[in-house]
């Protein structure tokens, strides 16, 4: 079994526990269940770890079951993408399945249930049933229709089926008792009337079955062992068990339901009703934006699978439901990118240097190493010319000895090049610095081997020659909310919190080598960060998304403001 030396987590020990009492492996069976309403987010990516995780550990199948039962909000292009990102994220399921392929058996079980006299229809309104739920401390009443005779109820719920009646006139429901201190458990609703198409089995069926006739009914048809869910449905587990009360036969396997804690990322949301809106409300430009928390979004910002995966494993699974600071998310990214993104060299806010002791047209094609952290990455060359590119912040007239950056009379190495020292500069009639002039010296070229190139200076800086830079598109992001916790306001809602500044354009002036570069391809840019081709990009247009910058500087700029 993998992951043998890491401890175990709660659910593992509840399966280890069941396999002492008389489970098989072979029984073991679990299932990642979405509902087709949206993108998976980061979220579902600790569901996805979970399920797919005790897969790999237990050999065992893991299904996809998406839980379609509320055709209002369902649709193909989400099931779609659900199923790419579970892919992307390196996972394979068993079986593909769908709630809204049982919906003919949920049909005949239901009907089983009136049968036994377990379940009737109600025809009040929603506002009268609500007001018969009591309270937490005190009981509910009973519904008037709650005796109906099982001849009534057959027929009504066959009509309700047939599509005679409107939305809400109607509904199934489970008779329990009104008096459970469990409220869930207050003859709950089992079906009601939807006029509406369904992206699967179209307008065959106008009743819709609940969540909570269908999810353990699911687990049963397919034999999943261990049902796992979110904290919220502990409270369901009670209703979810009298479901399986009437229907499981002893020679199959009763599937458990057991809860885990949501994870929650810090300054953004993990919920697809609210991505929605972010997606509506043109805060974003769609579900895989690279400012959103959705796995497809972190795909296009450039994130690897595995620096996904390494993080969800990292934080584990949880009895309390915490808020995982985003910036830990970042170190996975800038873990795996490191080992595999190939260095390049990109100028985001030029400043033009002249080497006036380079020859007038000279130019030479330095060596430089694609990654030094990937010995078969190999080398390529690099432009060099009389005219370059350096970062602005890396130039300052004047600088006390912390600055190892280049400064009058001072001297820095040119990455792959050579050492050069900044002899005068020119300014606009703003006092705008526009040129640095320099000299280098022409012996210490890097990897020459001369003893000048050996010479150690303090600062190394990334530079492009300026006849030879491509221009790109560059995406920089910030954080999305402004808030680490926009969710957590009582009497706040969370679009207050959206940073409208979460974006920000610029044009690169990039090394030539990244002419070729295709959509989806990961850089590091030295000095700057880790970037990727966004999709948006165009042969002769390029567009890059910066997916982290090298070091964590959110934590610092948030201590000084
Ligand atoms: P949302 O509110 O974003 O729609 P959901 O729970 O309704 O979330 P589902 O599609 O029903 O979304 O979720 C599929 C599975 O993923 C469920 O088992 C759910 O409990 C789990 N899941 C959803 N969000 C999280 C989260 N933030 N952390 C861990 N697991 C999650
Ligand atoms: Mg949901």
């Amino acid at each position: 079994m993998a992951n043998e030396e890491k401890s175990l987590n709660f659910i593992e020990h509840i399966i280890e526990d069941d396999l002492k009492n008389g489970y098989s492996d072979e029984q073991l069976r679990f299932r990642f269940p979405p509902e087709p309403n949206g993108y998976l987010h980061i979220g579902h990516a600790s569901s996805i770890c979970l399920n797919f995780g005790l897969g790999e550990r237990y050999e065992a199948p893991v299904n996809l079951r998406f839980d379609d039962t509320n055709p209002e909000k369902e649709e193909k292009e989400f099931v779609d993408a659900i199923k790419r990102d579970i892919e992307w994220l390196g996972f394979t399921w068993d079986q593909e399945c769908y709630a809204s392929d049982y919906f003919q058996q949920l049909y005949d079980w239901a009907i089983g249930l009136i049968k036994a006299g377990k379940a009737y229809v109600d025809s009040q309104s929603s506002e009268e049933m609500a007001s018969q739920k009591g309270t937490p401390t005190e009981p509910g009443t009973h519904s008037p229709f709650r005796n109906r005779s099982i001849k009534e109820n057959l027929s009504l719920f066959e009509r309700m089926k047939n599509g005679e009646f409107e939305e809400g006139v109607h509904v199934l429901r489970a008779k329990i008792d009104m008096a459970s201190p469990n409220m869930l458990m207050r003859d709950p609703i089992l079906y009601r009337v939807l006029n509406k198409a369904h992206h699967r089995t179209n307008t065959d069926w106008c009743i819709y079955p609940m969540y909570d006739w269908a999810h353990g009914q699911g687990d049963y048809i397919e034999q999943v062992s261990h049902s796992l869910c979110t904290l919220e449905f502990l409270p369901h587990r009670e209703l979810y068990d009298w479901c399986l009360d009437q229907l499981v036969s002893p020679e199959k396997l009763r599937p458990k339901q057991r809860e885990f804690a949501r994870r929650n990322l810090s300054h953004t949301v993990v919920s697809k009703r609210k991505l929605l809106q972010l997606v509506n409300d043109g805060v974003v430009a769609g579900w895989d934006d690279p400012r959103m928390p959705t796995i497809s979004g972190l795909r296009r910002r450039g994130y690897t699978p595995e620096s996904i995966r390494n993080f969800a494993d990292t934080i584990g699974i949880a009895k309390r439901e915490n808020l995982v600071d985003v910036s830990l998310l970042e170190f996975h990214a800038r873990e795996h990118l490191n080992k595999i993104a190939p260095r390049v060299m990109a100028v985001l806010n030029p400043l033009k240097v002249v080497i006036t002791n380079y020859p007038e047209g000279g130019e030479e094609w330095l060596d430089a190493e694609n990654n030094p952290e990937d010995e078969t990455a190999g080398s390529r060359k690099v432009p060099f010319s009389r005219t370059l590119y350096i970062e602005r912040e890396d130039f300052r007239e004047q600088a006390n000895r912390k600055f190892f950056r280049l400064k009058l009379g001072g001297e820095v190495r040119l990455k792959n090049g050579y050492i050069i020292k900044a002899e005068s500069c020119t300014k606009d009639t703003d006092g705008n610095i526009i040129e640095v002039q320099c000299t280098y010296d022409p012996k210490s070229k890097s990897g020459s081997g001369t003893e000048e190139s050996l010479r150690k200076v303090k600062g190394t800086l990334h530079w492009v020659s300026v006849a030879h830079a491509i221009e790109a598109e560059i995406r920089i992001y910030d954080r999305l909310f402004t808030d680490e916790n926009p969710d957590g306001h009582k009497d706040r809602d969370f679009m207050e919190f959206v940073n409208r500044d979460s974006l920000k354009v610029v044009t690169g002036f990039l090394e030539p080598s990244l002419r070729e570069a295709k959509v989806g391809e990961r850089f590091q840019f030295q000095r700057l960060g880790y970037f990727n081709v966004d999709n948006d990009s165009k042969p002769g247009n390029l567009v890059f998304n910066r997916t982290v910058t090298l070091r964590d500087t959110w934590a610092k700029i948030q201590q000084k403001s």
